[in-house]
């Protein structure tokens, strides 16, 4: 009888299923990087930006406790704070110059690292899980504009007016963006320049979530509204693989936030990963080392969230705040936004 006992407990707790329970789980989300400070927040706005990414990382963990995917968690988080108008996504993103919403948004799967992407659509509620449709049930990666709506379409996802995006906060930073334009222009700098000369908050806010799952695969996704007052159909680097976004389980998984031309050009999110890979860094040395040795001398400003198969987590940015939470393990949860917490 003893012996039957003893060897049920031992079949146990050799079972595929206990071990799995015991692995590391862990979610890493973030709602934007750039000028956030103290002094320019109201508590009731600190409170209202805490309660949310609070929300966020609830709806991604819980996923993950309950022993789900971390891709869904990544998309469960993310679609809080695309639904929400503080984030520069979904709901709440930025102004075109012409006055519109354009949209972005990347996923990938680091086990697979199958990756899918949508850029500059319009019409889309969710682009999180229309750039997670494209990775599933579409032969390519990145689809952009009118073509992506056609496949949302297809694929039996409503279209919504670009005007549900509207708010009236991101209307004024419009126009104080192109007052600043108007004024870059008359002494005679050309758009691109005085876009670059545009402060920070014009520049930045994004939301993204990073997770890994009981089962030790890691996922990654970014969302956004990209720069107020962009032109010509620009593109930043949120739904670009690599750049914004990035999920291999050999390395880490990783989502930015920042001007992103200058994590285009520094592959930001890859090369995170590759350094963790390659060189066996660390995932906080890796994502410390290119957010303030290789971007902040260049002028690239923002930040990225990043977590390896053991959970271990980063969050660097360099810039004033940026909109933070996570949680791993046995750890409490941290929600933060300043630079000093
Ligand atoms: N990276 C985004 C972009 O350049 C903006 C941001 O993260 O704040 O479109």
């Amino acid at each position: 009888m003893k012996t039957t006992v003893l060897f049920m407990l031992l079949a146990l707790l050799a079972s595929p299923l206990l071990r799995a329970a015991e692995n590391p789980i862990a979610l890493v989300i973030h709602g934007g990087a750039g000028t956030i400070e103290k002094s320019n927040m109201t508590p009731a706005r600190e409170k209202a930006y805490r309660d949310k990414l609070r929300q966020a990382l609830d709806a991604g963990y819980g996923v993950l406790e309950g022993g789900g995917r971390s891709m869904d968690a990544v998309i469960a988080a993310i679609q809080v704070m695309e639904s929400s108008p503080l984030f520069n996504a979904g709901k709440g993103a930025v102004y075109t110059y012409d006055g519109h919403h354009e949209l972005d948004a990347s996923v990938m799967d680091g086990k697979t690292r199958q990756a899918g992407a949508v850029a500059g659509v319009r019409r889309i509620e969710s682009p999180i899980a229309l750039a997670r449709m494209v990775m599933e049930d579409s032969p390519f990666v990145m689809l952009s504009g009118e073509g992506a709506e056609t496949f949302a379409r297809s694929r039996g996802v409503p279209l919504v007016e670009n005007r549900m995006f509207d708010t009236e906060q991101r209307l004024e930073q419009l126009q104080r963006a192109k007052e600043k334009l108007e004024r870059e222009n008359r002494r005679g700098k050309d758009y691109q320049a005085a876009v670059e000369a545009l402060p920070s908050p014009y520049k930045m806010g994004t939301v993204g979530a990073v997770a890994l799952d009981r089962s030790g695969n890691l996922a990654a996704g970014t969302s956004t509204g990209g720069m107020t007052a962009k032109r010509y159909g620009r593109i930043g680097d949120s739904p670009v693989i690599g750049a914004g976004t990035f999920a291999d389980n050999d390395s880490c998984a990783v989502s930015a936030t920042g001007h992103g031309e200058y994590f285009i050009r520094y592959n930001v999110a890859a090369d995170i990963c590759a350094r963790v890979r390659y060189q066996g860094k660390s995932v906080t040395e890796a994502a410390d080392k290119v957010i303030h040795d290789v971007l902040w001398p260049t002028g690239g400003t923002g930040g990225v969230i990043a977590v390896d198969t053991d959970g271990n987590i980063a969050m660097p940015f360099n810039t004033k705040g940026m909109y933070r939470a996570s949680r791993s393990g046995s750890k409490p949860a941290k929600i933060a936004i300043f630079k000093e917490e």
